[in-house]
């Protein structure tokens, strides 16, 4: 939808013209997100300030143009892109980080870096756990809308866990604040509405003490269902460690070639796990037994740093390894329930040999949250079909398992077509209503979630 001459002029006087673009030839970066679709808005605004983010919302109201608010654009549904055209507003400039040692408590703009927070707070001894694997690039303000959660979420939560209350812009452009005493479970229903509801503008966010290191622990086995095996074995057990990561074979090697000086061992599936506070070394003891049972055929322990950091290189070097190895990717993060994990790791097994096109997959595995991903070399129809088909087929099976159709990275765009496979017509309808009576002009993201 391009912009008429009036919606423009009311743009350019309303908002800071250095601040505004409609030019996007040398911005590319905000015409996409990590799924690489492109989208580009009529316009973009770098906002600085809570007052203008007011005034950005009024704006669409007044001229009935679409709002869409972004974080660092690292989200993987799509959830940031202008699928309808409209104003895009970035937050990564409202990015303040103040934190009081005294309540343990973060107050934070939208658009502070998740890791930055994570290292203020460590600065205090303090400690900020939800830790999603774009930590060093996405922005507080995006993990709230998409509740994300991270690596270290079997144990410590997802980022709801954290926020205590939040101040932000309703589709009115009027300011609310929120907290856990607000009644309807008002800031829950905030966190994780992806952008459709409300803008963040401020968040107080819970800090816990810096717990004490414990070890790394990384285990190679020959066949995939041995270490989703150990993964369903450790949870029965009650043993938390505060990390436990699982990736397949096809993952190590991709990994093996984009950084060969942090080879390991090829084989099935890798695990890696991460214990701290009082009960670590009791954990890694356990863990490292209950991996001996099924035949870990190389097992490596850090407490080191620099050791630990190794062995940290495999799965760091994931994301950007699978996407170097194939010309398109499509990712999706089912989660199973962890005793379900072995389930879904041997249909995914199944699934990879049947297809035409190469399927991997790794992810937190302590929460039975698995990324699989369809890999395609060529790039043309019949490679698609086969994606497409391998999708469908991923969540008939992850919902017959009781699962659900996204762990972690939101419904956005890339899922919105299958949430009636998920959710009943009376549940659709309910968020259907939802959304109309906090937004009747579906003027804040719209085209996201519903079909
Ligand atoms: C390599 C990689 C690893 C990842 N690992 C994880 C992981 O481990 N766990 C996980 O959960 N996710 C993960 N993600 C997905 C992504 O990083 C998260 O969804 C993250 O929370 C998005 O933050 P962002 O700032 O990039 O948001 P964006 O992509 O910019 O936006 C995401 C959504 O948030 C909305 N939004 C942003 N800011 C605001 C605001 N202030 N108010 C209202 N709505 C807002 C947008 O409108 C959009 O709908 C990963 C992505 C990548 C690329």
């Amino acid at each position: 939808m391009a912009l008429n001459a009036q919606q423009k002029s009311v743009i350019q006087k309303t908002l800071p013209s250095e601040r505004v673009f409609f030019d996007f030839s040398d911005r590319s970066e905000y015409t996409k997100d990590a799924t690489e679709m492109i989208f580009p808005p009529d316009a973009l605004f770098m906002a600085e300030t809570e007052e203008e983010l007011v005034q950005a919302v009024r704006l669409c109201r007044q001229i009935e143009l679409p709002l869409i608010i972004r974080g660092a654009g690292t989200g993987y549904s799509g959830g940031a892109l202008a699928v309808q055209g409209g104003l895009l507003v970035s937050i990564e400039n409202i990015d303040e980080i103040k934190i009081d040692t005294r309540t343990k408590t973060a107050v934070v703009g939208p658009g502070a870096i998740t890791g930055d927070i994570m290292k203020a707070a460590e600065k205090e001894n303090l400690f900020y756990p939800p830790d999603p694997a774009s930590f060093k690039e996405s922005c507080i303000g995006g993990n709230l809308a998409e509740n994300a959660g991270g690596l270290r979420c079997k144990k410590y939560g997802v980022t709801k866990d954290y926020v205590l209350a939040c101040r932000g812009i309703d589709a009115e452009g009027k300011i609310i604040e929120i907290d856990h005493s607000s009644p309807f479970g008002l800031l829950d229903l905030m966190i994780g509405s992806e952008g459709t509801l409300f803008v963040f503008s401020e968040i107080t966010l819970r800090l816990l003490d810096l717990p004490r290191p414990g070890n790394t622990i990384q285990a190679v086995f020959d066949d995939t269902v041995d270490a989703a095996s150990v993964v369903a074995e450790v949870t029965a057990a009650g043993i938390v460690p505060c990390i436990m990561e699982f990736m397949d074979g096809d993952a190590i090697a991709c990994s093996n070639r984009y950084d060969p000086d942090h080879r390991i061992e090829e084989g099935a599936a890798m695990l890696l796990f991460e214990t701290d506070g009082a009960a670590a070394d009791n954990e890694t003891a356990a863990i490292k037994a209950v991996c001996e049972k099924y035949a870990a055929t190389a097992l490596r322990l850090a407490d080191d740093s620099e050791t630990r950091e190794n062995l940290w290189q495999t799965r760091r070097n994931l994301s950007k390894a699978v996407k170097s190895a194939y010309k398109s990717k499509i990712s999706e993060d089912v989660c199973v329930p962890p005793s379900r994990l072995p389930q879904l790791v041997a249909y995914v097994s199944r699934l990879a040999k049947k297809l035409p096109i190469r399927v991997n997959c790794y992810g937190h595995a302590g929460d039975g949250n698995l990324h699989v991903n369809f890999l395609g070399q060529i790039g043309d129809k019949k490679e698609n079909q086969a994606i497409t088909e391998g999708v469908e087929r991923l969540f008939d099976k992850t919902l017959a398992l009781e699962g659900t159709l996204t762990g972690e990275h939101g419904i956005g765009i890339t899922k919105k077509d299958y949430m009636g496979r998920e959710f009943s017509p009376s549940t659709m309808r309910c968020m259907h209503r939802l959304k109309k009576c906090l937004d009747p002009e579906n003027l804040v993201n719209p085209g996201k979630i519903f079909p």
